[in-house]
């Protein structure tokens, strides 16, 4: 692939366009204006400065991923992309929008793929121009340092397209679970009731949230607790993913904890907005409970 472009400029699309920037692949990078995705290269910029501060890559390989990555202010520069890879909100009437808006400039070959946490990819399909050309690609946080990518085809979804989907998740070093369109597909499925059932441990006054989170790293040998991942992948984005499982699946056991709900209604959305189950503005993280 020469030309790939993402849409949705948050913590994933700028992780992804960094990610085949570093790949030597020319990227289009779009959000709701053209401030955002500028900001996003901005933000690119500081993450690739960072990864030469620690020697993991030159300087003059990070100037070259960066001058590859072009924000764009609308679609029409996209009908050159070999791949449109969808990395907005997880809200699927926020998504399904993007698809019928992209998919007036998707080149004959091009496929539209959505980097979604748990939204079925055969619904999202209908959205799409062309069924067989879409499919689920689901990077995982920070883009840059996770080693993961789990590719999930939908019903319509051609042979072809599953091919060169996994030929260009592997061209980025990743390596590559297929999964079924089920509802949180693999790891999700697995990690956000985990997520959840912390958040109920919490607000049912069983621990703390230091507790909770070093119980799950002695106890379990997890890199890190589940409420700082939670904070990692945006309360937001942990509440959207219970949602779907809950209303896809019409199954309680994935109800979403109540106090997960406060926390977003008030706010604290985690790392991106300096405070969720942590409060980020100080030196060190510190507990909000
Ligand atoms: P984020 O909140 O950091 O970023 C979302 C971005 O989408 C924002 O910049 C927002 O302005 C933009 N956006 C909203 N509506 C848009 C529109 N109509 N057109 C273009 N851009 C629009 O969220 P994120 O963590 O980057 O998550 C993005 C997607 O990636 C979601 O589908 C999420 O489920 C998925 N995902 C997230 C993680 C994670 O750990 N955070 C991991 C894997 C996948």
């Amino acid at each position: 692939m020469k030309k790939v472009a993402v849409i949705g400029a948050g913590q994933m699309g700028s992780g992804i366009a960094q990610v085949v920037g570093q790949h030597g692949i020319d990227v289009l990078l779009s959000d709701i204006d053209l401030a955002v995705a500028e900001k996003a290269k901005q933000g690119i910029e500081k993450s690739l400065g960072k990864l030469v501060g620690r020697g993991k890559i030159d300087p003059d390989a990070a100037e070259a991923a960066l001058a590859r990555i072009t924000p764009v202010a609308d679609y029409a520069p996209m009908a050159e992309a070999d791949l449109i890879i969808e990395a907005a909100t997880e809200r699927e009437e926020i998504k399904n929008r993007i698809f019928e808006s992209a998919g007036k400039v998707l080149g004959p070959d091009a496929i539209l793929a959505s980097n979604t946490s748990s939204i079925p990819i055969t619904r999202m399909a209908n959205h799409s121009p062309d069924p067989a050309r879409f499919i689920g690609l689901h990077f995982f946080n920070p883009v840059p340092i996770m080693g993961l990518i789990e590719v999930i085809p939908g019903l319509a979804t051609a042979k072809d397209t599953v091919k060169r989907t996994r030929a260009f998740a592997e061209h980025l070093g990743k390596q590559v679970v297929m999964a079924e369109d089920e509802p949180g597909f693999v790891v999700n499925r697995i990690l956000l009731p985990m997520i959840n059932e912390a958040v109920f441990v919490l607000g049912q006054g069983t621990a703390n949230i230091v507790d909770i989170d070093k119980g799950c790293r002695l106890g379990l040998n997890h890199p890190m607790g589940p409420l700082e991942l939670a904070d990692f992948v945006g309360l937001d984005t942990c509440l959207d993913i219970i949602n779907v499982l809950y209303k896809t699946t019409r199954d309680t056991k994935y109800r979403p904890a109540p106090l997960l709900v406060k926390y977003v209604e008030a706010g604290w959305l985690g790392r991106k907005t300096g405070k969720g189950f942590y409060d980020y503005s100080g030196e060190e993280p510190v507990a909000t409970r």
